[in-house]
C-alpha cells in the first residue's frame, strides 16, 4: 500500500485524538489516590510520616547465628546436595509471583525451608496491603539472595567481606530483599515513591521482628534488608 498525505494526515488525527484524551484525563479526573488512574499518574510525594524502622532492623549474626543453625537445614556441600534438599521437601523452591520478583542469583540459591517460604509471602502480603492503601497498586519487591552452598560462600567473600562463613543463608532460612528496586502499576515510580516503599517495607519486617518471626538487619552495603526466619 502506497503512503501518501492522505494517510499521514490520518494518522496525525488518530494521534492528536489519543494524545487529547490522554492530557484530559491527567487534567480533569479527581488528584486523589483513590482514584485508580489518578494514583497511575500521580508525581506527589506521599504523605507519610513515620519512624525510621529500616535503622531499627540491627540483630548480629553472632546474636542469633546458633539459634538459626538449630531451625536450619544442614550445609549444603554441592549442588547435588542442594537437589537432595529440594526432593525431600526440606527447601522449597521460590519463583517470581505477583508479589515479588526473585533475580537471578550468583552466589545463591533460589530455594529456603518451608517455613521461610511462609514469612517471605507474610511479608509480600502485608507490604502489597500498606502500599495500596497509599495508592500504590500492584507493587512488588526484588529477593537477591536465598540458599548457599558452602563454596558459594567462600567466592563471595572476595566480593562482600561480610559475607560470613556461618551464614544464615547457609541453613535455608535467609533471603534478602532488596530496598532500593520496586515495581509497581504506575507511570513512573518517583524517588519519593521509593523512600516510602522502603520504609513501608522496613515496617513490615519490623513488625514480623516484634512478633518474633525473624531476625532482620538492614545492610547497607548490600542495599538490602537481610531476613532470617526464627
Ligand atoms: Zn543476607
Amino acid at each position: 500500500m502506497k503512503f501518501n498525505k492522505s494517510h499521514l494526515f490520518f494518522l496525525l488525527k488518530i494521534i492528536s485524538v489519543v494524545l487529547f484524551v490522554i492530557i484530559s484525563i491527567f487534567l480533569f479526573i479527581k488528584r486523589d489516590r483513590k482514584n485508580p488512574i489518578s494514583a497511575y499518574f500521580s508525581t506527589r510525594c506521599i504523605d507519610y510520616r513515620q519512624k525510621d524502622f529500616s535503622r531499627k532492623l540491627n540483630d548480629r549474626i553472632v546474636d542469633y547465628s546458633a539459634a538459626a543453625k538449630l531451625r536450619g537445614i544442614g550445609i549444603c556441600k554441592d549442588a547435588d546436595d542442594l537437589k537432595k534438599k529440594i526432593s525431600e521437601g526440606k527447601l522449597v523452591k521460590v519463583k517470581s509471583g505477583s508479589r515479588y520478583i526473585v533475580e537471578k542469583m550468583s552466589f545463591s540459591y533460589p530455594c529456603i525451608t518451608g517455613d521461610s517460604k511462609i514469612l517471605l509471602d507474610e511479608i509480600a502480603g502485608r507490604f502489597s496491603l500498606k502500599a495500596s492503601q497509599k495508592g500504590l497498586n500492584g507493587v512488588k519487591f526484588y529477593i537477591t539472595s536465598m540458599t548457599r552452598k558452602a563454596d558459594n560462600v567462600k567466592s563471595l567473600r572476595k566480593f562482600n567481606g561480610n559475607a560470613s562463613a556461618n551464614s544464615p543463608h547457609l541453613y535455608g532460612n535467609a533471603f534478602d530483599i532488596s530496598y532500593k528496586r520496586f515495581v509497581a502499576r504506575k507511570w513512573v515510580l518517583t524517588n519519593c515513591d521509593k523512600r516510602f516503599l522502603k520504609d513501608a517495607l522496613g515496617e513490615v519486617i519490623w513488625q514480623l521482628r516484634s512478633e518474633n518471626k525473624c531476625w532482620a538487619t538492614h545492610e547497607k552495603m548490600q542495599n538490602c534488608y537481610h531476613v532470617v526466619t526464627r
